[in-house]
């Protein structure tokens, strides 16, 4: 085993000259007295190894001793880290207190000690490969799969598999053979380095299936598809973070993973406090049930954020390959790149952009590529729908994570100052925010077939309904309220329907805060019928008190269980309304 000594510390960077071979990546420990302290190998130049240690480097001197451990920074996979919350590194934050954390302590990620009720899903004699399910686990309410470990690169031959019975994870449950006829001893817990996508799929096409969130300005004007990627940039305060909780409670997912990466401790600790007590909408059960958090805080070191997405995106695999929908969120992106350029600017290399790493884009688009759709080898599909944020300094979209993530993301939700100080909550923008997934031709079939078979029509029309308004809004502001055609007015309050009641959406009422999208399309239909009718109005001052009522019915119906008899009651008031204003 490598060893090393410690010739400079620039904060968390710690030099170390080595007496043998390192690689990139690789993990090793610098002893500090009674205490170990996790480095990765970030970059080796001669028999110098660059490495970023996880923990504060308080203490340390040159001439320590390092470590090498010659594996990659990993997590361990298995049963029994639903419903916890890691620290970057998959420390089990629940084994200790809060989310403050002692130096140079890791917990360990999955509990030795439970048993799992397994039951076998091959027999003797059966081929199998990296990836393919030996059996199952209940693991609160998902079948949870135990798999052949990702690592395993050839075709081996099932020489046992345990019968249907309680195990730990560390209990051998299958023994394969291998093509030299060597036995290997299969349990629940396998290792993964968190840098390496995992493959272990048939085949990884373009997305196509509508993932509906429940957010309607998403859902129905940019929607998201099950492995699709998007991301929300947003000036600090303007949403993102409730944004994110809100698709996280009512997304159509079975597991959801947040990675919680620089941002606020209170923030964090208020998922932590908050989700175990959310009912889950789609189940009725906790949502804490079908989450799992991996949270790096801003009062924790700076190098555990990048390992904190990595270790999300790794867990997220590792249940795609179960035939699950995983939705990834990370909160913020913008911290991790941050990161990556503090480290990239104390090892003095030729900055980028903003003094950015070169590589950034790369990474970046590396990173969101590992979300996806994918066909299993079992037969079935699962999928990682990957949202971040991103938190542009001073809200300026041309910075190098806003513009390197809009190349790698295809769905766009931009949060808009204005509309966050003037309350039009979700703040998206609805004109500058896209879903690129409306220019696949799959996607669009799938559209019309499942939802509404005029979908990109609607979609247009509702955006072009939007743009009019503003235009006539500007109009009304330079040249005054009767300095303009009366029909000036119409087309802006046309939108103004539109933006509160498609738009906007009350993220803490309990029916508003999640649409289905049968209701949503229902809702759609009947505003564009009111945006398509000409009304009749003697002057200008007639028009925003007509539409402030339809605006206020609209809103009742909103807080409304769908289609109940007081819904049908205000809509039937509505037409009413409706037909009466109507040109003959
Ligand atoms: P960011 O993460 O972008 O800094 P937050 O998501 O923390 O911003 O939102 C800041 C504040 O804005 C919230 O505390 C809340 O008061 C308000 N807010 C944001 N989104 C909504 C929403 N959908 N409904 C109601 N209030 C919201
Ligand atoms: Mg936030």
């Amino acid at each position: 085993m490598t060893t090393g000594i410690v010739k400079g510390i620039i904060s968390n960077l710690v030099q170390v000259e080595v007496s043998g071979p390192v690689s990139q990546n690789e993990i090793c420990y610098i002893n500090l007295g009674k205490e170990k302290l996790m480095a990765e190998v970030i970059k080796v130049v001669g028999n110098i190894a660059n490495t970023q240690v996880f923990e504060s480097t308080r203490g340390l001197k040159p001439g320590d001793t390092v470590e090498f451990t010659d594996h990659l920074l990993e997590v361990k996979l298995g049963p029994g880290m639903l419903s916890k919350n890691f620290d970057g590194l998959q420390g089990d934050l629940n084994k200790r207190k809060g989310v403050f954390l002692t130096r140079g302590e890791y917990t360990d990620p999955l509990d030795e000690n439970s048993l799992w009720k397994f039951t076998p899903l091959v027999k003797v004699g059966d081929k199998v490969s990296a990836g393919d399910w030996l059996g199952s686990v209940p693991e609160s309410w998902i079948t949870h799969k135990i798999m052949v470990p990702f690592v395993m690169e050839d075709e081996y031959t099932v020489k046992s598999i345990a019968g249907e019975g309680d195990y730990k994870i560390t209990e051998t449950i299958a023994v394969l053979i291998d093509k030299e006829g060597k036995d290997i001893e299969i349990n629940m817990i396998q290792k993964w380095p968190v840098k390496i996508p995992i493959t272990a799929y048939v085949e990884k096409p373009r997305p196509f299936k509508l993932l509906e969130t429940g957010v309607r300005t998403m859902d129905t004007l940019n929607p998201m598809v099950e492995g699709g990627t998007g991301f929300i940039p947003g000036p600090f305060g303007a949403g993102k973070t409730v944004l994110q909780h809100s698709i996280s409670k009512n997304a159509e997912a079975d597991l959801i993973i947040m990675a919680a990466c620089g941002e606020r401790a209170n923030e964090v600790v208020e998922l932590f406090v908050e989700f175990p007590e959310l009912d889950d909408p789609r189940t009725g059960r906790k949502l804490m049930e079908r989450t799992i958090i991996v949270c790096n805080t801003s009062n924790m070191p700076v190098a555990a954020r990048e390992a904190s997405v990595y270790t999300a995106m790794t867990i997220a695999e590792y249940y795609r390959n179960m035939g699950l929908k995983v939705l990834l969120l990370a909160d913020s992106t913008s911290r991790w790149a941050q990161a990556l350029r503090e480290m990239s600017n104390r090892m003095e290399e030729l900055p980028g952009p903003d003094a950015y790493p070169m590589d950034l884009p790369a990474i970046i688009s590396n990173f969101y590529a590992r979300a996806g759709f994918v066909y299993l080898k079992s037969g079935t599909t699962g999928s990682i729908t990957f949202i971040g944020t991103v938190s542009p300094a001073g809200g300026n979209l041309k910075e190098p994570v806003t513009e390197s993530t809009k190349k790698a993301a295809r769905c766009f939700y931009a949060l808009s100052q204005a509309r966050a100080d003037s309350k039009r909550y979700p703040a998206v923008d609805p004109i500058d925010s896209y879903s690129k997934y409306l220019e696949y031709p799959e996607v669009i079939e799938y559209l019309n077939a499942n939802v509404n078979p005029h979908w990109v029509k609607d979609v247009n029309h509702t955006k072009d309904i939007l743009l009019r308004g503003k235009e006539a809004q500007e109009q009304i502001n330079i040249l005054g309220d009767d300095g303009v055609p009366l029909s000036y007015h119409d087309k802006y309050w046309k939108s103004e329907l539109v933006d509160r009641i498609i738009l906007q959406q009350d993220g803490f009422d309990k029916v508003d805060q999640s649409t289905p999208m049968k209701r949503q399309q229902y809702m759609l239909e009947l505003i564009l019928e009111i945006c398509n009718a000409d009304f009749v109005f003697e002057g200008f001052e007639e028009v925003m008190p007509f539409y402030t009522r339809l605006i206020n019915i609209c809103k009742q119906m909103n807080y409304m269980e769908f289609q109940t008899p007081e819904f049908n009651n205000y809509e039937a008031e509505l037409h009413k309304i409706v037909a009466e204003r109507r040109a003959k």
